[in-house]
């Protein structure tokens, strides 16, 4: 619920209704509205975002070299093609999304500055109510709806998430988390230290070491990197070949998706093989001499977390020209002048960057009620990573790990499209999904299994999430593979979708 004070400013009057309410315009809400003009035209709808522009992720970071991890061809919408290369900057990103905005004409949907404070969904009505705060004036506003699509991300928007070593307060110079990088940073000729290991932090090093007198990458441990280049040659060739772009990008994605299936399946059935096959493609840029097994070996299977792709082996190529290092410890304290780490090392820096992850954020931390009671989503059961046990009309967009974020949000966007269909065809007002009767005994289990996939912000975040089941219908199983063709055969007269 919003807090009393929020509440009582509340105006009566001034409240506007949709059919259907996004939360956020980043990729997966912009998306959404997209595929609601193409497939329920008749829908009303306005997107609320609490930022000031659209592209989520993409607008809020801004750190030196930030850039997707994935290929656009996948990244990239099915309806739109990519013609670029395949990792891209943010910026060229928001320029993709703002074409998309502009092609079906979102932007009179969109409502920016509007933070969603409380969401609170009435069964006498069958509408939710939203309130929401103008974060440019202040001002309180509400709006009803009749379906909400949650495209709010997972991660919390304002601060990441930095551990709390002791004596961080003694560090003389700036702490930095690359989620608020400060617009004037200033890193010309210092000594800085990026502490983490993921995409994040291979971005960031090769990005700045340029311009630092040296970088040092410190990891508690490893993880698994792609150098490759930064072209797709079925792309260019039948670029060369003068081939339409929509052809191309549905090509090329299927072939991108081709070879990831591969991918995923040989690292859960020979991980031995794969894992050495990725260490070697590092081993190619550092040579013989380099201590790999030390730095570049991590400790889990190939895809239990995100693999990072290094584009043209940037940061290997910083490390061998000496612009940066690597260091493989943990720390102990933060000094003055830097970091004492636990083999009793002393590593200085003028500036100290914490790539360290996200806070896991549920449901974009809105407070959510249903009936005027407080709703917990740890309560609750998922269907299929989309829908929840007792939280009517409403559908959360959680993409992919080991595939692109989008992909999903697409697949989840027909989902909802072919619901709100169904329910107008049905004359249903409400649908919710609730445990069949051969359903009642499945054992309830955490959201995610921490063997399948465990990065941080999921590990600490997990007991806010909603429960699993052990039946696939039950689950996000972050199979895109399975789900491609799962999703669209739903059966929207299944005993789960209890409608009134
Ligand atoms: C640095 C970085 C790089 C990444 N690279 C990749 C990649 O290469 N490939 C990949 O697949 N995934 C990647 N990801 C994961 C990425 O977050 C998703 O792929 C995708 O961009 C998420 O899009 P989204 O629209 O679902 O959420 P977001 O981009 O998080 O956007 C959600 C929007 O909702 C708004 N919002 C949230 N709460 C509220 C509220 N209460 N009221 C109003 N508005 C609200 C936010 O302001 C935001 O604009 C990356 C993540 C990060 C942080």
């Amino acid at each position: 619920m919003p807090d009393a004070a929020v509440q009582a400013r509340m105006p009566a009057a001034k409240t506007e209704h949709f059919d259907v309410l996004i939360v956020g315009a980043g990729i997966s809400g912009v998306g959404g509205a997209h595929h609601l003009r193409e497939q329920c035209p008749d829908k009303s709808f306005v997107i609320l975002e609490a930022l000031e522009s659209f592209g989520g992720t993409w607008l809020m970071h801004t750190y030196p070299g930030i850039r997707s991890d994935s290929d656009l061809y996948t990244f990239g919408y099915r309806f739109k093609p990519w013609t670029g290369p395949p990792i891209a900057t943010a910026a060229e990103i928001l320029t993709y999304m703002g074409e998309v905005i502009e092609e079906s004409d979102l932007a009179p949907h969109i409502h920016y500055n509007h933070k969603i404070i409380s969401a609170n969904w009435s069964s006498a009505d069958n509408r939710w109510t939203i309130d929401a705060m103008r974060t440019d004036t202040d001002e309180p506003v509400r709006f009803t709806t009749n379906f909400l699509w949650m495209c709010q991300g997972y991660y919390r928007h304002a601060e990441g998430y930095t551990p709390d070593w002791p004596d961080m307060d003694k560090f003389k110079g700036p702490i930095v988390h690359p989620q608020t990088w400060p617009e004037n940073l200033d890193y010309k000729g210092k000594h800085v230290i990026v502490i983490g290991s993921g995409a994040t932090a291979a971005t960031l090093a090769p990005a700045i070491a340029g311009e630092c007198a040296h970088v040092t990458v410190l990891q508690r441990s490893p993880t698994y990197f792609v150098p490759g280049r930064n072209v797709n040659d079925l792309a260019d060739i039948l670029r060369d070949l003068e081939i339409d772009e929509t052809w191309i990008h549905e090509i090329v994605r299927r072939k991108t998706l081709h070879d990831q299936a591969l991918f995923t399946r040989r690292a859960f059935e020979e991980p031995e093989a794969v894992k050495q096959e990725l260490l070697a493609g590092v081993a190619a840029f550092l040579g013989p001499d380099f201590d790999i097994a030390t730095h570049f070996t991590p400790r889990y299977r190939p895809w239990r977390q995100r693999i990072a792709f290094v584009p043209d082996g940037d940061l290997l190529r910083g490390i061998v020209a000496g612009k940066a290092s690597i260091v493989t410890d943990e720390i102990e304290s933060f000094t003055e002048k830097g970091v004492l780490l636990k083999s009793g090392k002393l590593l200085e820096a003028d500036i100290i960057i914490t790539a360290t992850g996200f806070n896991l954020s549920v449901m974009g931390d809105i407070a959510f009620a249903t009936n005027g009671a407080p709703l917990n989503f740890a309560d609750t059961i998922t269907y299929r990573g989309m829908m929840f046990t007792g939280v009517p009309n409403m559908v959360w967009v959680f993409g992919y790990f080991r595939a692109s974020w989008t992909l999903r949000a697409d697949l989840v966007a027909d989902f909802v499209c072919r619901l709100l269909n169904h329910m107008k065809a049905k004359g249903a007002k409400r649908v919710e999904v609730a445990l069949r009767p051969e359903d009642k005994n499945m054992p309830l289990l955490p959201w995610m299994d921490p063997e399948d996939f465990n990065p941080g912000y999921l590990m600490r975040g997990m007991h806010l999430l909603p429960k699993r089941g052990d039946k696939p219908e039950w689950r996000h199983t972050q199979d895109y593979w399975a789900e491609k063709d799962a999703l669209p055969a739903i059966d929207l007269n299944d005993k789960a979708f209890v409608y009134d």
